[in-house]
């Protein structure tokens, strides 16, 4: 077969012909032939190019194809063509952005020497589609991720940025009321944006945005052209963003750093950046739809339920000292009538008409809101009582002036109900309770009038309200304590053991003694936690003070009737005492009198079980009660406490004195340690002494105190005392009693 006959003319002339750009360089990187496709994409022509490096094409080309070719044409033989593709972006001589997929190949000739070819392809339009389609899809992912408007917009404009080099991307936002908020703006100077801020967008403007989309570019760039030149900023591309509706509701803007000449490239990107920027408009607007739905009342507009709960709690947390406010509870009286009276479409616009009213005389800072029904509540914030009065009239007065509901004329009276923070409650729930009780009895003593929350009134319902979500939150939280009583004996005053008392301060109620909030448990089911509570805590001290050193035979733990109804109780304690490693001896449990007269099974077992495990089991407050004394034998005591009641005055009370003197021979023959409690003067404790009862506990010997300073601190105390006393009374008196079981 004869080879074809191809001249040198005929191969150049048809590579000067062929469609695709084609540029030969030598192996100094000299461009030696260009031919005329080159010379459209480039815009340049022929003569400015032969002869000339390679760099002037494209500033990376040799380097980088030289090497990728190295890499591909090792050990390959001579006069091969080896050829490499990628993508290569440059500016055009008209400034167009141009992306080219370039195909180089080596060329070696017979005798050695080595040229370059490459063919451009120009890819510009496949490869800004892709950018977009990336971009889109960035966007797209973002927004059904429910990202927040703000990191949408920021991921938009860092795209935007590179994929069009040297420029800064600003999504701007234009509020209902006419201002221009820039959303996202990652590198455009702060004082550009801060004058692009202070721009009001009126409804004309906004009207010329939306028949002429060139006139954002008025807007964000000629009036501020000289300041973005200074700030090293030479041209804008913008488009105003419109959604679906055709409302105007932004305007994405791209600043470039240098002039782009004919380049079309970024206002392109721009463009096609606009849906995405409506549409991440819109999931914002629904998003803030969404959450108005959540905390507003639909009917009214005011703040409902729910969301009125989370400012009270906001304003308590508020660390600002201030934070006294007064809360508002009204209620329409005899809505019911109303409401049947006129049908629900008017009954709606009668609450619609209220809730203006409300709103008339309400300050900025009030909060308003419709919890439910023909119920408002509005807080008031640094309301001391005469400014709550005064409010209180002027809401009253406010709602009985007439008003006009479709074809009639209504004249209404409301009640309100006021509680104050801190006075009424710790919570938004106690003082929303509080201030309901006191609309209630607004209601009881007359309508259409108002009462303050009042703590003396009602004192056990309010307690509950209000001390009993406090008690449950503060038992959460660990916030509870507990003092220990020292008991001594009277002969030697030698420790007999601790009663073990809960105390509990509140960070805005205070200290609230157990006198009160021992009830508040027991009505709000929360006792037997307590309890639990406070026997774990008992033996934690315990283990504590034996490592210490510090001897304290026994400690003695206050528990309800409740308990004892619970059979888990006694193995409850077992488990405890086993945890921690203790004798049984160690922990006394303190019964009341009530328990004592609950004549239930399980209670009557579940005392006898703790008594087998070998726990002291003590009759408290004895003879405050109906006990008789011939019960007590039945159960299986280890001690009687007589109540404080019986020493309050028992230097001058015979009959005290006799009915201790009675108890104190009972309990002995019984077998059972007679302990006295508030003994608080010299001249009870020598009686006490003079009548052989075993051990006392009161304020003359300490208060309850709390573990480890205050306590350690009287154990030294007492020590000293009782080194300094006579020698050893008699053994009769001073020997633990042998006790029953
Ligand atoms: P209680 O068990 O009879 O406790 C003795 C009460 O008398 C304590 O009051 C104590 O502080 C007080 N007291 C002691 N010595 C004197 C004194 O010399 N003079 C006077 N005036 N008072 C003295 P506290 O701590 O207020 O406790 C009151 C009651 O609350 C207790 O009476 C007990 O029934 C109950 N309590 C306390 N802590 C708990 C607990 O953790 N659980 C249960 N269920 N009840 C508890
Ligand atoms: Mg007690
Ligand atoms: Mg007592």
């Amino acid at each position: 077969m004869s080879k074809p006959n191809l001249s040198a003319e005929v191969l150049i002339s048809a590579l000067e012909q062929a469609i695709d750009a084609t540029v030969i360089i030598d192996d100094r990187n000299e461009v030696i032939f260009f031919n005329q496709a080159a010379s459209n994409l480039w815009g340049l022509d022929k003569k400015d190019v032969l002869g000339r490096n390679v760099n002037v094409l494209v500033p990376t080309l040799h380097q980088a194809g030289h090497d990728a070719f190295v890499e591909r044409s090792r050990g390959s033989e001579h006069n091969r063509i080896v050829g490499t593709s990628r993508e290569v972006e440059f500016t055009r001589s008209d400034g167009e952005y141009i992306c080219g997929e370039l195909s180089l190949s080596k060329v070696v000739t017979d005798d050695g020497r080595i040229f370059f070819m490459g063919v451009m392809k120009n890819v510009t339009t496949e490869s800004q589609q892709r950018k977009i389609l990336i971009l889109q899809n960035d966007v797209l992912q973002a927004l059904a991720s429910d990202m927040m408007i703000q990191d949408v917009a920021d991921l938009l404009c860092r795209r935007v940025e590179s994929f069009v080099p040297g420029t800064v991307a600003v999504l701007m936002l234009i509020t209902p009321d006419g201002q221009l908020r820039v959303l996202s703006s990652p590198t455009l100077p702060k004082r550009y944006r801060a004058s692009l801020e202070s721009l009001y967008v009126s409804s004309s403007e906004l009207e010329k945005l939306r028949v002429d989309p060139m006139h954002a570019t008025r807007m964000v760039w000629d009036s501020y052209r000289s300041l973005g030149i200074s700030l090293g900023l030479q041209q804008c591309f913008c488009t105003p963003v419109s959604t679906r509706s055709g409302q105007v509701k932004g305007i994405f803007a791209l600043y470039a750093r240098e002039d782009q000449g004919r380049n079309t490239w970024p206002q392109r990107i721009v463009d096609s950046c606009i849906p995405f920027c409506a549409l991440a408009f819109e999931q914002n607007a629904t998003q803030e739809h969404i959450s108005h739905l959540a905390n507003f009342d639909s009917l009214t507009g005011l703040l409902n339920r729910s969301s009125v709960h989370k400012v009270i709690e906001g304003m308590i947390s508020k660390q600002d000292g201030n934070r006294q406010f007064a809360i508002f509870m009204l209620d329409i009286d005899r809505f019911r009538d109303i409401n049947d009276a006129l049908g629900h479409v008017y009954a709606d616009q009668f609450l619609v008409e209220i809730a203006g009213r409300i709103r008339s005389i309400a300050k900025e800072d009030y909060v308003l809101s419709r919890s439910g029904g023909d119920e408002f509540v509005v807080v008031v914030p640094n309301c001391p009582h005469k400014e709550a009065t005064a409010f209180a009239k002027h809401l009253l007065a406010t709602m009985t002036l007439p008003m006009q509901i479709g074809q009639n004329t209504l004249t209404i009276s409301c009640s309100i109900g006021i509680s104050t923070y801190p006075d009424n409650g710790p919570d938004s729930e106690s003082l929303l309770s509080t201030a309901d009780v006191a609309l209630r009895q607004a209601k009881e003593d007359g309508r259409g009038i108002f009462r303050f929350a009042n703590l003396e009134k009602n004192q056990v319902a309010q307690d509950r309200l209000v001390l009993g979500s406090a008690l449950r939150d503060s038992l959460a939280k660990g916030m509870l304590n507990l003092h220990y009583q020292p008991q001594v004996r009277t002969h030697t005053l030698e420790l007999s053991g601790v009663e073990a008392l809960s105390r509990w301060h509140h960070p805005h109620l205070g200290n609230i003694f157990p006198s009160r909030f021992i009830a508040v448990a027991e009505e709000t089911g929360q006792i037997e936690a307590i309890g639990r509570w406070s026997l774990l805590e008992a033996c934690r001290q315990i283990v504590k003070w034996d490592r210490d050193g510090i001897h304290v035979p026994t400690v003695a733990v206050n528990l309800s009737a409740v308990h004892f109804r619970n059979r888990a109780l006694p193995e409850h304690i077992a488990a405890l005492l086993k945890n921690h490693n203790l004798k049984p001896s160690r922990l006394t449990v303190e019964i009341t009198e009530s328990v004592m007269m609950d004549n239930s099974r399980d209670t009557e077992e579940v005392l006898q079980s703790i008594r087998n495990i070998g726990c002291g089991l003590s009759m408290d407050d004895f003879g405050t009660g109906y006990s008789s004394l011939s019960r007590l034998t039945r159960l299986p005591l280890t001690e009687i406490k007589i109540d404080r009641s019986f020493i309050n005055d028992f230097e001058h009370d015979t009959n005290a004195q006799a009915v201790t003197m009675a108890v104190i021979g009972i309990g002995s023959r019984l077998g059972m340690t007679v302990v006295t409690e508030g003994v608080e003067t010299e001249q009870q404790r020598d009686l006490l002494e003079q009548l052989n009862c075993d051990v006392m506990q009161g304020y003359l010997f300490a208060k309850p105190l709390l573990a480890p300073d205050d306590f350690e601190k009287w154990m030294r105390h007492h020590k000293t005392i009782r080194q300094m006393l006579p020698a050893t009374p008699a053994a009769k008196n001073v020997s633990p009693k042998k006790k029953s079981s």
